[in-house]
């Protein structure tokens, strides 16, 4: 595992995630044939609008303060189309939905969820895959999801309570 924390972790220009996230889905959806319609798109920008899980209802009241067809089934719809194209990944144990910012490159989602700022970050381990599977396999279990969900306090949260003591 690659550790890339350091305190400008969050002190970032989020404008380039947007916009890098928006032209990767672009590429992702064309590749796959599909299209990233409007609904799609705005679902997608607002779930992007930081690095803060987004509920389907918040995106749902969203969606409707903007004059879009904000009838649960085409949010869900919306919302699958983004999961199965792995342009954003579900929260479990938020119930929420996180932009992806290695959709081009499909892997598992692990997250590492803040408790203090509700950030939460990816994190890249194939390792851990491999061993699951593995490890289930001992036990003639076929594995169909994992969900791998780490909480705790971030590098920029755990810099504020190191300054404020
Ligand atoms: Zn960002
Ligand atoms: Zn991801
Ligand atoms: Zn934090």
């Amino acid at each position: 595992m690659t550790e890339h924390h350091n305190s400008h972790e969050h002190a970032h220009n989020h404008d380039v995630c947007i916009e890098q996230a928006l032209e990767t889905a672009e590429a992702v959806c064309s590749e796959q044939g599909q299209r990233l319609t409007k609904v799609r798109r705005r679902a997608l920008e607002l779930i992007w609008q930081s690095h803060r899980p987004l509920g389907a209802y918040q995106l749902l009241a969203k969606l409707a303060e903007e004059g879009f067809n904000s009838a649960p089934p085409t949010v869900y719809r919306a919302l699958d189309f983004l999961l199965a194209a792995g342009l954003i990944h579900k929260v479990e144990s938020m119930n929420a939905y996180l932009g992806c910012a290695h959709a081009d490159q499909p892997h598992k989602g692990y997250f590492l969820i803040c408790d203090e700022c509700q950030n939460v970050m990816e994190f890249d381990y194939q390792d851990i895959h491999q061993s699951l599977v593995k490890k289930a396999a001992e036990q003639g279990f076929e594995l169909r999801a994992e969900t791998i969900e780490l909480t705790g306090l971030c590098a920029e949260c755990r810099a504020q309570e190191s300054s404020e003591s």
